[in-house]
């Protein structure tokens, strides 16, 4: 219950949060943005089963991997791409939550 709140809770909350402190002018531009980060959730469907909650997705799931991880630190580090690459980088820490939770 607690690894729910907490992944749900960093997916939605961490975008907003950031969203929030560091643009404010425009955070809700900023958090709709960042939200895309779900969208590599789509990989997933690439996999088998689709959905397995005692499977950890990185470096399982393609758009997981570390080298797409690296990709979205460089998007991140890119003014342009910067919300994009921040949002797909917070989809990560929270779907690592979950894998830190199955190492208990
Ligand atoms: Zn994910």
């Amino acid at each position: 219950m607690l690894q729910l709140i907490l992944h749900y809770g960093i997916h939605i909350l961490g975008p907003l949060l950031v969203a929030i402190i560091f643009f404010r002018k425009q955070w809700k531009r900023a958090f709709i943005i960042m939200l895309l980060g779900f969208l590599i959730d789509m990989d997933h469907l690439l996999a088998d089963p689709i959905f397995d909650a005692n499977r950890c997705s990185i470096n399982f799931h393609i758009l997981h991997s570390y080298y797409a991880i690296g990709v979205y630190l460089l998007l991140a580090l890119i003014k342009q791409t910067r919300l994009l690459g921040l949002g797909l980088l917070i989809h990560i820490v929270a779907d690592a939550v979950d894998c830190w939770f199955m190492l208990f």
